[in-house]
């Protein structure tokens, strides 16, 4: 539930400033994160506040949450209903990650792209997987 969300992003704030969550960033997080149980994101921010140094990013929390993370019920039926097949892909989860070296972190680390399928659509906040090679590199990352 977004009050929920809201609560967790304020402990965030609080412990990371106002400025390392922006508003557009916010939205991106509860377009993903709204699929999880308010406790499963609450644990993973507890987590997080208690051992990062550094805020943060959506990259952590889904690397925390991703076993909780179901395409729900209504989602699935909503797929089947408009003939969405399953895909190999990406297991039929729209979303796939890639390791690829941090130039930041100086390691590597899992990126999220999103599937071309059709699952993928959901996304729109993810690069294409087909993008990968772009990212690749990049000092930004
Ligand atoms: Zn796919």
């Amino acid at each position: 539930m977004r009050i929920e969300f809201d609560k967790q992003i304020e402990r965030l704030k609080n412990s990371y400033g106002a400025n390392a969550y922006s508003s557009n960033r916010i939205e991106l997080f509860w377009e993903w994160l709204n699929l999880l149980a308010a406790k499963d994101f609450e644990s993973a921010v507890s987590k997080l506040i208690a051992s990062e140094r550094q805020p943060p990013m959506l990259n952590q929390f889904v690397e925390l949450v991703l076993p909780k993370l179901q395409v729900s019920k209504k989602l699935q039926e909503e797929a089947s209903a408009i003939g969405r097949k399953e895909c190999a892909v990406c297991d039929s989860k729209g979303f796939v990650f890639k390791t690829m070296m941090s130039k930041k972190l100086q390691r590597n680390y899992e990126y999220i792209f999103r599937c071309e399928c059709e699952w993928g659509k959901k996304y729109t906040a993810w690069p294409l997987l087909s993008d990968v090679t772009a990212y690749q590199g990049k000092d930004s990352l």
